[in-house]
């Protein structure tokens, strides 16, 4: 049985967690997210990950992808700026934007190149991580190179990335010990995604009320790692930005399929309802 210090996440938890914004800001109060990914045939994840990123209200945005995503990024996101690395896939991740915190994996793929610069980035890395997607399934790979991850950085898994991360689990029980375990050793924040995502941090498990099926669609994941990271540019706190865009992500599903369904609902629609959520906590 679930026995762990554990915390609901509804409407009540979240809305005292909103930053107002002070009428004299400016873009530089709101932070530098740096979003990288994509690879050829897929620049569309960094796309909707860096737009997400925006959407929730970052200052700034770059994206850092392989060099056949320059135009597409360019055009499909007038507010972002780019910065490219070789052609077709990620290798030498040598960006010189200095951001106030990176969210990196979508759409990144795993080929050898890319490993290697990976690791030789996250090596050197001292800037807070949000890790998705195929940056997940490099950790995965090399489980020493989780220890050089900043303290707090956090990790999005579905359920495959998470089982190549910690292991097949028996039951629900036992992956919950996994994730606290993998959370512990590496001082590092878990997002488990599911139906009803779970937040892990250390012994702490925050669980999400939002959401639907709606959400299970392409490019959904990619969506809430740019919301997350996002958060963090903004100045939300790791693991109150992970369950506070958890909870956002989900909200946009619930307040959309009242309107449109499931069928019809896509990645850019989380996106189109993030305004809907963010007013439905006031
Ligand atoms: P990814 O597989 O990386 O695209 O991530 C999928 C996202 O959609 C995660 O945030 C999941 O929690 C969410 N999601 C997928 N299926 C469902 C579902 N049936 N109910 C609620 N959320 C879901
Ligand atoms: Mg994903």
């Amino acid at each position: 049985t679930l026995k762990p210090a554990s915390h609901f996440i509804g409407k009540n938890e979240i809305k005292p967690l909103y930053k107002p914004r002070d009428k004299w800001s400016h873009k530089g109060t709101f932070g530098h997210s740096l979003i990288i990914g994509g690879s050829f045939g897929k620049i569309g994840a960094v796309t909707l990950a860096s737009k997400a990123a925006l959407k929730i209200g970052s200052g700034l945005v770059t994206a850092y992808t392989p060099k056949c995503g320059y135009n597409i990024l360019q055009i499909a996101i007038p507010e972002a700026m780019v910065e490219v690395d070789d052609d077709n896939a990620l290798k030498y991740f040598n960006f010189k934007t200095k951001p106030t915190v990176i969210g990196i994996g979508p759409g990144m793929g795993t080929s050898e190149k890319t490993k290697l610069g990976f690791e030789k980035f996250i090596s050197e890395n001292k800037t807070p991580l949000v890790i998705d997607a195929d940056a997940i399934n490099l950790l995965a790979l090399n489980p020493n190179l989780a220890t050089h991850l900043p303290k707090n950085s956090i990790l999005t898994p579905h359920p495959k990335e998470l089982e190549r991360l910690i292991g097949t689990w028996k039951n629900d029980t036992d992956k919950i010990k996994r994730a606290q375990k993998y959370s512990k050793e590496n001082n590092v924040i878990i997002v488990i995604k599911d139906a009803h995502t779970i937040v892990v941090n250390g012994n702490e498990l925050f669980v999400n009320s939002t959401g639907n099926q709606a959400l299970a669609t392409a490019g959904s994941g990619d969506v809430l790692t740019g919301i997350i990271t996002g958060l963090i540019a903004q100045g939300y706190e790791n693991l109150i930005a992970a369950i506070y865009g958890v909870y956002l992500h989900g909200k946009t599903a619930d307040i959309a399929s009242q309107e449109i369904g499931f069928e019809a609902f896509t990645a850019s629609t989380i996106l189109d309802y993030l305004p809907d959520a963010i007013l439905d906590l006031f």
